[in-house]
């Protein structure tokens, strides 16, 4: 029986949280040398960008293995489409909640108002936010119906290449599981004891990888903190980015409330179990790159039996963006204010849909939310010429609000999780409590 890795002591929220630490501080200090970007560019932001690349490589297994050992397991197909309603409803009125609150609070608090119009001539529409408008145009030449037809993928395998094609993988496993469940089961005993034991295998590797998380967040932080631009931040840029943390902290409120009053689960134990998910969505800007973390806490810490966290979680990760909508929200709204560009309420409602939709679409990497920021404000008829202005004015804070809002992404999807497996009857004890039991438990 393999051995459990070493790590006793400090439970991981508390590890990835003083590698953060540390990394911030590092940053800070190697700013003061002239060598100092260039030597954390060289020397420390490799080992982030290896524990990032290996989340990414164990995505695909990881949904593969264990979508299919979650929908085999179910036995019963009516189960799954209970699961399955269940889920997307509740995405999508967390979407809108989300957007909701978004709106009310740039509505009240208007950040926008009163921006020295004089400083906006003066701002750079650098080569990030050109890069932002080619990607918007696109997404925007799409026909209406074009994200079903992505959804199908031609080849199996050239789907499964690309991270980026993770809904495809997704309909295909999907396609795969209900067809598993719908054949003799006697005849497919050996293809079921295969993914059992690939999940197993995966599960472990996502465990290994995560030995090294500390060490990456520290050289992800310091990394954020050399390259990030002199935000040269305006009274104005301060608000807005206060406007959209607030936002993202009441839609915190909004879960730990709603999953207490679901599912008795008190809003301490519920952050204790997600808070190293959510670190590494802080770290790392990447719901996709969280999601075996995710996926890990969610089942093992929380107790969300796998025939839905399988289902919930990568799913979730691709279209439910609850942070990234409200940030869409306040910073169209902001965009709007500061260029004298007037809403009414039927713009507001627009915001509601199209900031809907553009965070289904967003995908789950670094960045993605700004890109379809683009189709929102062109849904309210913002004057094109001035977009490349509206999108530099957010551009210096855009990074920092991309780790505020991937957290709240990925605790949406946790917290819908356990709404779902709470109403079909799935959710039971937390596996393990902390680390030392958990990997004291993987080691048997
Ligand atoms: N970085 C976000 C995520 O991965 C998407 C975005 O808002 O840019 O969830």
């Amino acid at each position: 029986m393999a051995e459990a890795p070493e790590r006793k002591g400090l439970e991981l929220h508390w590890q990835i949280l003083i590698g953060m630490a540390i990394g911030i501080i590092f940053g800070l200090i190697m700013n003061n040398f002239e060598f100092g970007a260039q030597f954390v560019k060289d020397w420390i932001a490799p080992w982030g960008t290896i524990f990032v690349k290996l989340l990414k490589l164990i995505a695909i297994p990881l949904i593969i293995a264990s979508l299919i050992k979650g929908i085999s397991d179910l036995n019963d197909i009516k189960k799954f489409s209970r699961i399955g309603g269940r889920t997307i409803l509740i995405y999508l009125v967390s979407t809108v909640v989300a957007v909701t609150i978004g709106l009310i609070l740039v509505n009240v608090v208007q950040p926008g108002e009163g921006v020295n119009t004089e400083f906006l001539s003066e701002i750079d529409t650098g080569a990030g936010v050109d890069k932002k408008l080619k990607g918007a145009a696109a997404q925007k030449s799409a026909g209406p119906l074009d994200f079903v037809v992505k959804m199908v993928p031609d080849n199996f395998i050239s789907a499964a290449g690309s991270n980026g094609r993770m809904l495809e993988v997704i309909f295909f496993t999907l396609f795969f599981g209900i067809s598993m469940l719908l054949v003799k089961q006697e005849k497919i005993q050996g293809v079921k004891a295969f993914f059992d034991g690939l999940n197993e295998i995966v599960l472990k590797m996502v465990d290994l990888i995560m030995l090294i998380a500390p060490i990456a967040v520290f050289a992800l932080l310091a990394n954020v903190i050399v390259t990030a631009a002199d935000p040269n931040i305006l009274m104005a840029l301060i608000k807005y980015s206060l406007t959209v943390i607030a936002g993202l902290l009441i839609m915190i409120g909004v879960y730990l409330t709603v999953v207490k009053l679901y599912t008795g689960k008190s809003p301490q134990a519920f952050l204790k179990a997600i808070s190293p998910a959510q670190l590494l969505a802080f770290s790392t800007s990447s719901s996709a790159a969280t999601l075996p973390l995710t996926m890990e806490r969610v089942e093992e810490h929380l107790g969300v039996e796998k025939e839905v966290a399988s289902f919930v979680c990568p799913v979730g990760a691709t279209v439910n963006m609850d942070g990234t909508s409200l940030y869409q929200a306040v910073a169209a709204v902001f965009i709007a204010q500061a260029m004298g560009f007037d809403l009414d309420l039927s713009d507001m409602l627009v915001i509601v849909m199209t900031a809907t939709l553009a965070s289904i679409g967003s995908a789950a990497v670094p960045g993605a939310g700004m890109v379809m920021l683009v189709i929102v404000l062109e849904s309210i008829d913002f004057p094109a010429d001035k977009l490349a202005f509206g999108l530099s004015l957010i551009f210096a804070v855009d990074r920092i609000l991309d780790m505020c809002r991937t957290v709240v992404n990925v605790t949406g999807d946790a917290t819908v999780a356990m709404l779902v497996a709470k109403s079909v009857g799935s959710l039971g004890e937390p596996k393990v409590k902390n680390w030392d039991d958990h990997l004291d438990q993987i080691g048997k």
